[in-house]
């Protein structure tokens, strides 16, 4: 691989549930160390692109490479078929992903939830694994928080340990959906704070997001998506502040 080549490739992913088809042959590359945000309508398929990207969805047709590599499956005469559990496993440690609703564990502590995937998946040694998720928790400005338990944190605290476990694994890629959708208002900003941070320091991130004023700071390119298609992709700047299709204009002058 070459610096110049995507880390992420998505070629003509197709889904469907039952008979409804949600992403219709979707193409997108994503280039080591780029920020990619996505916006679009509710329903237009951006959470199954993302759940495509670590094969939590299958796709139907077309395939996700990550650093060249198929995610998920393999080739086996003509066919692709699926790749042993552990295999898939080890993929996604290098995609880390950060949902909407908070998803750490509820009965473990912070920092509980932050070692758990290295001791049990990579085999960190405990005390390494221990060091390591302080620094991530100074990080993501939690320190002081490792033996608090999920529900005794605010929403935007939970966000950033979400985000300090993910990074524990030492992705290669980060995915975030809607990350602070379901927060306050008031910690809205402490989330988006860590993620521009994580953006300064090279991660590559795929982010599907409503907030416009985050993604024309942060993303290098912006994906407009709608009904399961890539509509509009291009420079920040360029899909936000002059978009070419008329659904963008559309969809950014109904959210703004
Ligand atoms: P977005 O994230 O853009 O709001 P989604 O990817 O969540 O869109 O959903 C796209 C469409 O697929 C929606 O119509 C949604 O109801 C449908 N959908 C998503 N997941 C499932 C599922 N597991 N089963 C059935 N339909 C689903
Ligand atoms: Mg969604």
């Amino acid at each position: 691989m070459s610096a110049a080549d995507p880390i992420i490739r998505i070629e003509s992913v197709s889904k469907s549930f039952g008979p409804l088809e949600v992403l219709h042959g979707v193409d997108l590359e994503v280039f080591p160390g780029e920020v990619v945000c996505i916006i679009g309508p509710s329903g237009s398929g951006k959470s199954t692109l993302l759940r495509c990207v670590n094969h939590l969805e299958r796709p139907d047709g077309g395939i996700v490479r990550l650093g060249g590599e198929a995610v998920g499956v393999r080739e086996s005469r003509g066919q692709l078929v699926e790749i042993p559990p552990a295999d898939l496993a080890r993929q996604r440690t290098e995609i880390g992903m950060v949902f909407q609703s908070f998803n750490l564990f509820g009965h473990m502590t912070v920092l509980e939830n932050i070692i758990e995937a290295p001791i049990q998946v990579l085999g960190t040694p405990r005390a390494e694994a221990q060091t390591h998720a302080k620094q991530l928790l100074q990080w993501v400005r939690l320190e002081g928080k490792e033996s608090a338990y999920p529900r005794q944190l605010s929403g935007g605290q939970q966000q950033r340990a979400a985000i300090a476990r993910a990074l524990a694994m030492r992705p290669k890629v980060m995915l975030f959906d809607e990350p602070t959708s379901a927060l306050d208002p008031e910690t809205v900003g402490e989330v988006l704070s860590v993620m521009r941070r994580l953006a300064s320091e090279g991660l590559t991130m795929i982010v599907v997001t409503h907030e416009i004023e985050f993604a024309r700071e942060v993303a290098d390119r912006v994906v407009f998506m709608d009904d399961g298609r890539i509509v509009e992709i291009g420079a920040a700047d360029q899909v936000l502040d002059a978009p070419r299709e008329d659904r963008t204009r559309r969809f950014l002058s109904r959210i703004l």
